[in-house]
Order: C-alpha cells, then sequence, then structure tokens
C-alpha cells in the first residue's frame, strides 16, 4: 500500500500560470470559510484566474492573512474578512465592507460548512441547530446578500454575460444518505432545494446558481476519514477512480462554474467526486 499523503501545500505561481487567458479578469468573488481546506483551494484558484477575492474567516485570522499575502505575491488581489455566516449581521457587515472595499460582487461561494457528528439518539439540538444555521441558513443569508447586490447591479457585459453567478459548496450527501451524520446530510439536502429553487427564481435574471458536490476532499474536515492507512484503505473503496480529492480538484471546477464558458449552466449540481455517486459496491454486487 503506497504511503499516506498529507494535505498538498499550494504553489500559488503555479496555479496562475494555468490561466493566462485570466477568464475572471475584473469580477469581484467572496468565499466564505476560505482560510482552510476547499475554501482556501476555491480562493487561490478564483484569484489565480483573475478575479479579486474576499477571502472569509470566523477564527483564526493568521490563516486568512498569509493567503491573501500568498495570492497578492503571485500578483492577484486578495482581502479578508471575519464574519460567521450564521449570523445575519455579520454577514451584512462583511458584504457592506466587500462593497467599500470591492466595490460590488460577481461571485460568490458559499463554502463555509462544519460537522457536528453524532449517533441520531445522543444528537443534542445544539449539535443539529449548529450545523444546519452554519451550512445552511448561512448559506442563505451569503445568497441573499449577493442577489440583492446581482439586481442592483445587473449585468455589465465587458466584465461577464451573467448578472452574478452562485456556487453553493454541497456534498455528495445531497443524494449520498449518511448515517451517523444526520444533521449534515440534512443541511447538504436542504442546500440542494435552495440552489434550485434560487436558480428558478433568477435564470431570467441572469443570475446563475448551481452547486459542486465534494465527494472525499483531503482537508481539515475529513482527516480521521484518511490519515492512516487502513482508513484510506476503507475510504477508497468507495471512490471508483481511487484517489481521494484534494482541494484544487474543487478550484478548478469552481473557476469553470464562475466564468462564462458555463454561461448555459444554472440549477445543477456538479458532482467532483471521483465517481462516489456511482453507487460503487453495484460495480460487482446488485
Ligand atoms: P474545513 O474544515 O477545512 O473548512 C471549513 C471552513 O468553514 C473553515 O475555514 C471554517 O473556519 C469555516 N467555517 C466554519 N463555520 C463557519 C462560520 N460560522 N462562518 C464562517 N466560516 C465558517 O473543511 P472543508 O472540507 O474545506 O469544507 C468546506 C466545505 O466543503 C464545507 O461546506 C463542507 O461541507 C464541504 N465538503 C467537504 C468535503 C470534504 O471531503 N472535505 C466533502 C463534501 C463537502
Amino acid at each position: 500500500m503506497s504511503a499516506i499523503q498529507d494535505i498538498p501545500l499550494f504553489n500559488q505561481s503555479e496555479i496562475v500560470s494555468r490561466y493566462p487567458h485570466q477568464p475572471l479578469k475584473g469580477q469581484k468573488a467572496l468565499v466564505t470559510g476560505a482560510n482552510s481546506g476547499i475554501g482556501e483551494g476555491t480562493a487561490r484558484y478564483l484569484a489565480a484566474a483573475g478575479a479579486a477575492v474576499v477571502v472569509n474567516y470566523v477564527a483564526n485570522p493568521d490563516a486568512a492573512v498569509a493567503i491573501v499575502e500568498d495570492i497578492k505575491a503571485a500578483g492577484g488581489t486578495a482581502t479578508s474578512i471575519q464574519a460567521d455566516v450564521s449570523k445575519e449581521d455579520q454577514v451584512q457587515a462583511m458584504f457592506a465592507q466587500m462593497m467599500r472595499e470591492f466595490g460590488t460582487i460577481d461571485i460568490l461561494v458559499n463554502n463555509a460548512g462544519l460537522q457536528k457528528d453524532s449517533p441520531f439518539e445522543t444528537m443534542t439540538l445544539d449539535q443539529w441547530n449548529l450545523v444546519l444555521n452554519v451550512n445552511l441558513t448561512g448559506q442563505f443569508l451569503c445568497a441573499r446578500e449577493a442577489v440583492r447586490e446581482f439586481l442592483r447591479r445587473g449585468i455589465k457585459t465587458d466584465i461577464s454575460c451573467a448578472a452574478g453567478k452562485i456556487i453553493c459548496m454541497s456534498s455528495v450527501h445531497e443524494v449520498i444518505p449518511w448515517g451517523g451524520h444526520v444533521n449534515y446530510a440534512t443541511s447538504k439536502g436542504g442546500v440542494m432545494l435552495m440552489m434550485k429553487s434560487l436558480a428558478q427564481e433568477f435564470a431570467p435574471k441572469k443570475i446563475r446558481v448551481n452547486s459542486i458536490g465534494p465527494g472525499a476532499i483531503k482537508t481539515p474536515i475529513n482527516r480521521s476519514a484518511w490519515d492512516i492507512p487502513e482508513a484510506e484503505a476503507n475510504l477508497l473503496k468507495l471512490i471508483p477512480y481511487d484517489r481521494v480529492g484534494v482541494a484544487g480538484d474543487i478550484g478548478k471546477a469552481a473557476v469553470w462554474l464562475a466564468s462564462d464558458d458555463s454561461d448555459y449552466v444554472t440549477g445543477t449540481t456538479l458532482f467532483v467526486d471521483g465517481g462516489m455517486t456511482l453507487y460503487p459496491g453495484f460495480a460487482t454486487g446488485g
């Protein structure tokens, strides 16, 4: 069995070199929960593709500042803003600060999320509420502020043919039930229909709303699922493509969903999961 690879470090200059055509040039993006994991990867890829990026964080400001400095050192534009996405006043203050510093928003990536796992019969109301408040209500609060600005500003054809783009970080667990994680799976199922309903409501206004459904991506949220060989071997049984994902896999997908290359795509979940949603148990069984 191969040795476990830890979470790979980013090389911002290498990411920038992937996007000489700068598909997000002139656009302003906000990525929530961007000082770690998938959010960090997404912020870095959007910045490399030309967007000015707000790196939102709720704790550990040093990590957010380090990411901002790294993006700037590679020629990009970024700033960090603290806000708890589950708090309406903090979300509104974050958007107000973004409007002051960047003038508008073109791309929202609703990424912040957490798990509070528990067998269902011992799950506390606090565990339930925290996960729903951050993973679902947080996405509602940020999406509402973004939509308000998209509607106010409208389309700027020199920037993008859409009036705005929202990318919701969902999960394979918007469709795969997950015992022991009922609060989390419920939050992602909610994200799916929030995303689709928003996409339906705002397509006539040229606002595109989509989700990314990551499979197993190496980040701090799921370290115990891959950080010892036995755990990684068990995880790989669920992944036909036979590797655990990395945040860059999601960052690349986010650039495409945020760019005009995906202009006819709205109301869909792009699963980036190495085939986890293909029911791999049926490859030989069933
Ligand atoms: P992570 O723990 O590395 O990152 C989560 C980020 O959200 C952190 O920066 C954290 O500080 C932030 N956050 C938590 N509560 C917040 C709040 N109230 N306000 C603002 N920020 C808050 O984990 P990750 O794996 O990078 O997760 C990112 C997203 O991807 C989550 O929505 C998660 O559900 C989703 N996801 C992850 C995986 C995976 O395998 N890692 C799979 C599917 C979906």
